[in-house]
């Protein structure tokens, strides 16, 4: 990242002062805080008033959501401050290199035609997608074991599963960025989990192994776990139909989710803190007061909440959360166990996507990635907590299970589920969670705003989400200011 976007010295706050602000901030700070008129004829304030001065609005975290509130803030000429607690941006996004390559640990693929936030995004900045090469070979799971397809046939029958269980979706989902547009026919499909549908639709043995491993790897480890409205409003975004639903998983960023990231920053340019976790935010007469684990304390007018819904229950807020958050914070909205492995292999069976059948195997999905000098790169996801997704033996043990395998050369891991500042990895909703919690969850408390992927009214769990819920968040928080 640029190192510009983190430097925190006293000229970056001034910098982005307009003369009405800057009276503001004195009017309100009052004596107690010195500012001093710097060489260039500005208003700085004095170090020791420094962690004092208040802002129009804070931002806490710096993935994409809060990267979009920040920006299009930025663009309104509010004093904007980004609280970031990892020492990087970009939170479930995570642009890193593994065996010599750009590789992403977390969010990755995206597709402008089906995502309005993210092609409105690559558009305003330039940036174009890379086309990911597609499997040359498919092991799917079957009754007598795993077999291999042809790529074609493989993906064809699942999609034709897909259509089945998604039966309805055009009138149900009429309007999928509104999920509850058609509240009538959503609420009865929301009680149901992906296995009441599965359970309710008379597969075949067939039928119902080719499709299982998807549907529980998406929920989280358990079919049962995951709402059938939410791959339903996946599958409804993506056109209601196999074609468009395989196109989100087809085109990355070019130059990597960082790429896009790093360029809403560089036009944003907000005070931006890494290693700066955020423990408390209290509202009081009208100003709100966010609070750092170092103890530092900084106020603003207006606060953007952009952690993951799972964090929002290891913050302090004074008043305490409202309702539907505290529920969705308390009950999880990011899969806890979501695990994402880069192998590198010296491939014994080619360019292979392998699939397993729900709870058969610690991995349950394989797909390639590029060549390299040893072989190929594969992602892996896995949502079994007992998998030690560093160690080759049993990484290699369970990729056999799917009736493939690989000759590990080395592997990089990220367990979302257990990273503090994530608690989970994609988002997927429970059965009841979209009535019971939306609208709610997406509204504001006063200035007090929740900008999440977890919570988006479209593509929650995505990119896209992210930048939908940070955008409506940006207007939210500063109301009036
Ligand atoms: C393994 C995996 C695969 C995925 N695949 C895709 C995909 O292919 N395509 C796609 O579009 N999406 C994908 N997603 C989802 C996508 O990555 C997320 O929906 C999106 O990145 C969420 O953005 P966000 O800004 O809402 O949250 P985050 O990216 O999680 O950002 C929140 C930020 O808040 C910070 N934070 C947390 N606690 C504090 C605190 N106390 N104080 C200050 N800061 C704090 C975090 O460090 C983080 O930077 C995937 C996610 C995962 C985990």
């Amino acid at each position: 990242m640029n190192p510009e976007n983190s430097r925190t010295d006293a000229a970056d706050q001034v910098r982005q002062h307009s003369r009405r602000s800057i009276l503001r901030a004195g009017a309100a700070l009052g004596a107690a805080t010195a500012l001093s008129v710097t060489a260039s004829g500005l208003l700085a304030p004095s170090a020791a008033a420094e962690e004092q001065i208040s802002y129009d609005v804070i931002v806490v975290g710096a993935g994409y959501a809060g990267i979009s509130a920040a920006r299009d803030l930025r663009a309104q000429g509010y004093r904007v401050l980004v609280l970031e607690a990892r020492n990087r941006v970009g939170g479930r996004t995570w642009t890193d290199t593994f065996a010599g390559h750009t590789v992403e640990m977390g969010g990755t693929w995206v597709d402008p035609a089906s995502q309005p936030h993210v092609g409105a995004e690559l558009t305003r900045y330039g940036i174009g997608l890379v086309e990911d090469q597609a499997p040359e070979r498919t092991f799917l799971p079957t009754p007598s074991g795993p077999q291999e397809f042809a790529p074609a046939q493989g993906f064809g029958n699942l999609g034709l599963v897909y259509e089945r269980i998604f039966e309805g979706s055009p009138q149900y989902f009429e309007r999928p960025f509104e999920p509850l547009y058609r509240s009538d026919l959503i609420g009865p499909k929301d009680k149901l989990s992906l296995r009441d549908r599965l359970n309710q639709m008379g597969l075949t043995p067939e039928e119902e192994l080719l499709v299982n491993g998807q549907t529980a790897v998406y929920s989280g480890g358990s079919s049962s776990s995951g709402a059938l409205t939410m791959l339903a409003q996946w599958w409804a975004l993506s056109g209601h139909n196999n074609a468009g639903w395989n196109n989100t998983m087809r085109y990355r960023i070019a130059g990597g989710t960082a790429a896009l990231l790093n360029a809403m920053l560089n036009e944003a340019q907000p005070v931006l803190r890494l290693s700066t976790p955020v423990t408390s935010v209290t509202q009081s007469g009208g100003r709100y007061y966010v609070t750092t684990q170092a103890g530092r304390s900084y106020q603003a007018l207006g606060v953007v909440v952009a952690v993951p819904a799972n964090v929002w229950q290891t913050i302090k807020f004074s008043p305490a959360l409202p309702a539907a958050q505290t529920t969705a914070t308390t009950q999880g909205i990011g899969v806890k166990t979501g695990t994402k492995l880069w192998i590198n292999a010296r491939s014994a069976k080619g360019r292979f996507y392998a699939q397993g059948k729900e709870g058969g195997s610690p991995i349950t999905m394989v797909v390639p990635d590029k060549y390299t000098a040893e072989g190929q790169l594969y992602i892996a996801f896995s949502t079994d907590p007992n998998l030690d997704p560093n160690n080759a033996t049993q990484v290699r043990a369970a990729v056999q299970q799917l009736g493939a395998d690989l000759d590990i050369v080395s592997i990089k891991a990220h367990r979302w589920g257990s990273d503090p500042f994530a608690r989970g990895g994609w988002a997927f909703r429970k059965p009841g969670q979209l009535t019971s919690l939306y609208p709610a969850v997406t509204q504001p408390a006063g200035r007090l705003a929740f900008a999440s992927g977890d919570i988006a009214n479209g593509w929650s769990g995505y990119i896209d989400g992210a930048i939908e819920s940070g955008r409506r968040a940006a207007r939210d928080a500063s109301v009036g200011i």
